[in-house]
């Protein structure tokens, strides 16, 4: 049925079968998933893909499952806003929101990667799936193994948002708090990946889960009438997002979907946990780890798994990185609120307080076409914003009080 025809090595290119497998045994590169691109031609095109399911499985034939999906069917196809009030604050007249924050299960981005990495988990028989998450994931893995019926066991630091807990426990995930960062939690999961035969979805089962990432840009470039963008601004964490996003670009343009695709690619990091935009903004291509500290804690990931190859893909489309803090990451959040209506989390501010920067330093001209990556949802990171805000006024249950309200509102 599918197109993946195995794993490839990044680094030596050294071929592997489709197993749940993600190092080369050889040179400890990266695996990836290899596909069939001349079959692929043959039958995708645009018609075809336009006449598939209004969700991410419209680009089925370029996602590594042999079989139908059989969780989070209805993942992806979220809206591509065009955001005027927003471009008119920033000097832009041609910028465009990708909105992962809504529609989407559990409100992130994840859901295209779970979707991807829980049908592949069941594929090659497991029963249970696992992840080491900054939250997100968390949510969406606890979620998508309720749908599919497997136990999850879901690790996190244990100081990430109380929202980002409760959207967890609900879906009856075991969750683990672990007393230190994402790093540390990371490093323990491997460890425990040797020892427990479960579904690791960003360890074991990562070459697969990664190129769920993909659909994010297949989408903008379809919403966009089948034309890449000119900008991309993406938040990062491993990086995994920002490399498919790479990924996804060259295929469409491979399959001659699109045109040459020349979309410039930004970083977004926040400045308490900025190992990738640091080393661009260095000139440096190797990552060094630094401790996060930062209100961003869905992309605090201060050792990204894919973080070398995250500084390439920027620097090889001829974009760049930059990073912002938690003030104008606070900021920001209110900023897109206020103009465009949508609620992100931190990461989102992240986004859009590097659009801003990236707009200050000449980057993105004016009528150039922009999109910024929104890929989680504010209400479940309130308590970044909640101690900016102005208060409500209360009133008693008479027309005297509310004029008198109505005063104070207007004074
Ligand atoms: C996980 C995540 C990202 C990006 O993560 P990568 O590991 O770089 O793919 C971005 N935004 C949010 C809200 C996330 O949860
Ligand atoms: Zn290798």
């Amino acid at each position: 049925m599918g197109y993946v025809q195995g794993l490839r090595c990044r680094e030596c290119g050294r071929a592997y079968e489709k197993l749940p497998q993600h190092v080369c045994e050889f040179c400890f590169g990266p695996l990836e998933c290899l596909y069939d691109y001349d079959a692929i031609r043959a039958r995708v095109s645009r018609a075809s893909i336009e006449a598939g399911p209004p969700s991410m499985w419209r680009y089925r034939d370029l996602l590594p499952l042999d079989g139908e999906p059989t969780v989070g069917l209805h993942v992806g196809m979220t809206p591509l806003v065009h955001a005027k009030n927003l471009g008119e604050v920033l000097g832009l007249t041609n910028l465009w929101l990708k909105n992962d924050s809504v529609s989407n299960p559990t409100l992130s981005f994840k859901d295209r990667v779970v979707a991807v990495a829980v049908s592949k988990a069941r594929e090659f028989g497991f029963d249970t799936v696992a992840c080491a998450s900054t939250g997100n994931l968390a949510n969406s893995l606890a979620a998508h193994a309720a749908e599919a019926r497997m136990r999850s066991y879901i690790f996190i630091p244990a100081d990430i948002e109380s929202g980002k807990v409760v959207s967890t426990l609900v879906y009856g995930a075991q969750l683990v708090g672990v007393r230190g960062n994402y790093d540390e939690v990371n490093r323990l999961c491997s460890e425990i990946s040797d020892h427990y035969h479960w579904a690791f979805v960003n360890i074991n089962i990562r070459p697969y889960y990664g190129d769920g990432s993909k659909t994010f840009i297949y989408e903008v470039i379809e919403q966009l009438g089948w034309r890449a963008p000119d900008h991309i601004v993406v938040p990062v964490a491993g990086s995994s997002l920002i490399t498919k996003v790479a990924k996804g670009l060259k295929e469409f343009e491979m399959l001659g979907l699109i045109e040459n695709a020349k979309t410039k690619i930004y970083a977004a990091q926040a400045s308490g946990c900025a190992p990738v935009t640091t080393a661009i903004k260095n000139g440096e291509d190797f990552i060094r780890p630094v401790k996060p500290n930062t209100i961003a804690k869905s992309i605090a990931i201060g050792n990204p798994a894919d973080g070398y190859y995250g500084i390439q893909v920027c620097r090889d489309s001829g974009g760049y990185g930059d990073d912002v803090c938690d003030d104008d990451i606070r900021a920001s959040m209110r900023l897109l609120a206020e103009t465009e209506g949508i609620f992100t989390e931190t990461a989102g501010g992240v986004t859009i307080g590097v659009l801003r920067k990236l707009v200050e330093q000449g980057r993105i001209g004016r009528d150039e076409l922009a999109v910024a990556s929104i890929t989680g949802n504010g209400l479940k990171t309130q308590e970044a914003v909640a101690s900016l805000l102005p208060d409500r006024i209360d009133i008693d249950t008479t027309l005297t009080s509310f004029r008198e309200a109505y005063a104070q509102m207007n004074a």
